[in-house]
């Protein structure tokens, strides 16, 4: 608790006597920063240590869950830094982040790596049934014991040498591993001097090219790059062949030229470490470490879905491949399809058969109308209400502010909208907040305060912000992220959403976005207020399923990939992961004229992070598929259903176990059909 006997001059550090207890963003300085969070770490560390030397046999109360209110202070002034270097950032401010970042992970790590407080938390974690805990409780307890396991904490001092020595070794590796690949990637330019050969590129594209030329001196030549934004386009639109060969060549064989660069040995060197690893910790294999915690729970989950998929995507990938064989045919191209045909026969056939113009589109996407719409979902389906409120503190006055209350009437959260880019705010769009829902140990229920950030078109001139169907979507998918904060039950600020399971409230939301009844709720012309025409309608639809057979493929391909060299059982020193990946890939039967996604030698996701992990995009797509198919059975806006899925999903996440909480909803374990469906495969 914050003691403020003498006044207290950092707003930091005083009470907060702000509306709904908003942290004061408009009363904070740069230089409260500094000293907030070294007498807030102080006073962690103090919290830690009373607990830790807590005369008392351990118990669930003053172990466990006294940690979990330990750091109150700590966690304040990082929600208020967070916000300001997300949003309100200035040189000053990453100056200060980069002095703090090292001290905070230090302090975290200490505290965390505390062997005697491992040896609390285990005698706590054996002695379960005597606490009397609910499922909350042994949820959080449970899934904490096995995080510590898997770093390593039980393990007696000589192993945890060894695997201190194995984790020193593997960052080493893993930093040459992802160093090399950018060295691949700025080392390749596709010099380009013949105007001739930019035929069939967009002009955007080549005004790029021309001023990535100038930067290396290349005046009056254009220079393409592997980097997406530059081969892309260059992969779907360049005519000449050759060409687009040679970019994609060079692409797909990024750290694969037996040279300084080459991570074939750096790849098996870091594959047969985590072998080692997983085996000192006790586990089967690296997989079966990522997984435990998360809704999949093993390798073999995983490889069940992703195989069931698999064996479904194939024939429609196959009939793809068939209809781009056909348009070069229909040309006279005397030649099989390959690998850097396909992006740009896919664009040639996208543009025959739906010819959709973002333009025509753009004006029906006002982003009032938009946010109205999305508000005016939220509401059928469970009756919540959002009313602008003023004179709450923001951490930047382009923020709004919106009162979220019952359908009785009654407070539930605040709800804050920050929507457009500007020099101050970092890029892409999140949902975060200012405070979890929880109980203090007084009992006394607070309520969230959860935050939208995006950075959509700004208005401009005469016309309003006119939003692109990405961003339509992406603002209905941070939407789903705040719903989840929004209805939030948890008791304490500690909860542990399973890795796999997070991206279902965000994802579902995306689908009411285009439904049929719902743009024609929102979806109005900014000038004439007319609704959006069906015709429209039904070329949006069916242009967001087309190519979606390569998109699947690929990335099922990566995954099944991440999974096979993560379910290594024995050390292989021999290991040639190119080959591994041919054989492989070759024996489920992955077509030649697709390869996965990322390959051996350029697979950074499995660096760290997403090791183990890349299966998560696709398991997501399966339950948001599945899970808003019980809408569609019933109907878009089912009282009962969405009822449900705000009490067993959004309420408890992160407090129970993903699978229960989805069979709780869904009365059943996530299918694949839906997903199948909605890519058009039977
Ligand atoms: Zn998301």
């Amino acid at each position: 608790m914050i003691s403020c006997s003498k006044k207290e001059t950092n707003p930091l550090l005083s009470e907060w006597d702000t509306p709904y207890g908003v942290p004061p963003f408009e009363q904070v300085e740069i230089e409260h920063f500094a000293p907030a969070f070294e007498i807030a770490m102080k006073e962690h560390k103090d919290e830690m240590e009373a607990i830790i030397t807590n005369s008392e046999e351990p118990t669930y109360e003053n172990t466990v869950e006294a940690s979990y209110y330990a750091g109150e202070l700590l966690s304040r002034v990082r929600t208020v830094f967070g916000a300001f270097n997300s949003v309100n950032i200035s040189d000053e401010l990453q100056e200060l982040a980069r002095e703090l970042s090292p001290k905070l992970s230090a302090h975290y790590d200490e505290i965390s790596l505390d062997p005697r407080y491992f040896e609390r938390y285990k005698t706590v974690y054996e002695n379960k049934e005597n606490f009397d805990l609910n499922d909350e409780q042994l949820f959080l307890l449970e899934s904490g014991y096995k995080g510590f396991v898997q770093s390593g904490a039980a393990l007696p001092e000589d192993k945890k040498e060894e695997l201190k020595k194995m984790n020193q070794e593997l960052s080493g590796l893993t930093l040459q591993y992802s160093q090399n690949i950018l060295a691949e990637v700025n080392r390749f330019k596709l010099v380009i001097d013949n105007q001739e050969d930019l035929a069939g590129l967009p002009q955007a594209s080549i005004d790029a090219a021309a001023e990535t030329a100038a930067k290396d001196s290349l005046e009056g030549k254009w220079v393409f790059t592997i980097q997406k934004p530059s081969m892309i386009p260059f992969l779907q639109y360049a005519d000449n062949r050759e060409l687009r060969k040679e970019i994609y060549d060079a692409y797909v064989n990024q750290g694969n030229h037996d040279d300084e660069y080459d991570n074939k040995e750096n790849l098996a060197k870091i594959l047969n470490l985590r072998v080692k690893r997983a085996e000192l910790l006790g586990y089967e294999d690296h997989a079966s470490i990522r997984t435990e915690n998360r809704m999949a729970q093993n390798p073999e989950n995983v490889f069940d879905l992703l195989n069931q998929l698999w064996d479904g995507i194939l024939p429609k990938v196959k009939q793809e491949r068939a209809a781009l064989q056909g348009m070069i045919d229909k040309e006279g191209g005397d030649f099989k399809l390959a690998p850097h045909d396909w992006f740009y026969y896919t664009e040639k056939l996208r543009k025959e058969k739906y010819d959709l113009d973002e333009s025509e589109v753009r004006p029906y996407f006002e982003l009032e109308n938009v946010r109205q719409g999305i508000f005016d979902v939220a509401n059928k389906l469970y009756g919540i209400t959002f009313t602008p409120i003023e004179g709450i503190p923001v951490p930047h006055p382009e923020t709004t502010v919106y009162e979220v209350k019952e359908a009785d009437g009654s407070h539930l959260a605040l709800f804050f909208m920050d929507m457009h880019p500007r020099a101050s705010k970092r890029g892409g769009a999140w949902c975060g907040g200012f405070r979890e829902h929880y109980y203090t140990q007084d009992g006394e229920e607070v309520k969230p305060l959860v935050t939208n950030v995006t950075n959509f078109t700004r208005p401009s001139g005469d016309s309003p912000a006119l939003l692109s169907v990405d961003e339509v979507e992406t603002m209905f998918h941070e939407f789903g992220h705040a719903l989840d904060g929004l209805f939030s039950e948890t008791s304490y600020t500690t909860s542990n959403i399973a890795w796999d399971f997070v991206e279902l409230p965000s994802q579902i939301m995306e689908h009411w976005a285009f439904e049929k009844d719902v743009l024609k709720m929102y979806a109005k012309h900014y000038k004439t207020g007319e609704v959006i025409p069906d015709e429209l309608i039904e070329k949006l639809h069916a242009s967001a399923n087309f190519n979606q057979g390569f998109a699947l493929t690929e990335v099922l391909a990566a995954s099944l990939l991440d999974m096979r060299f993560h379910t290594m059982t024995e050390e292989t020193p021999e290991l040639n992961v190119m080959e591994f990946e041919k054989e492989y890939l070759n024996s489920i039967g992955l077509i030649p004229e697709i390869y996965s996604r990322y390959r051996s030698t350029y697979f950074n996701h499995i660096m760290g992070g997403y090791d183990a992990g890349y299966y998560s995009y696709t398991w997501a797509s399966v339950l948001d598929n599945d899970a808003f198919e019980a809408f569609k059975e019933t109907s878009l806006f089912d009282q009962e259903t969405a009822q449900s899925f705000r009490e067993n999903v959004l309420a408890k996440n992160g407090i129970k176990d993903a699978m229960e909480m989805y069979v709780a909803f869904r009365g059943r374990e996530p299918k694949i059909e839906a997903l199948l469906m909605n890519l058009g495969i039977n």
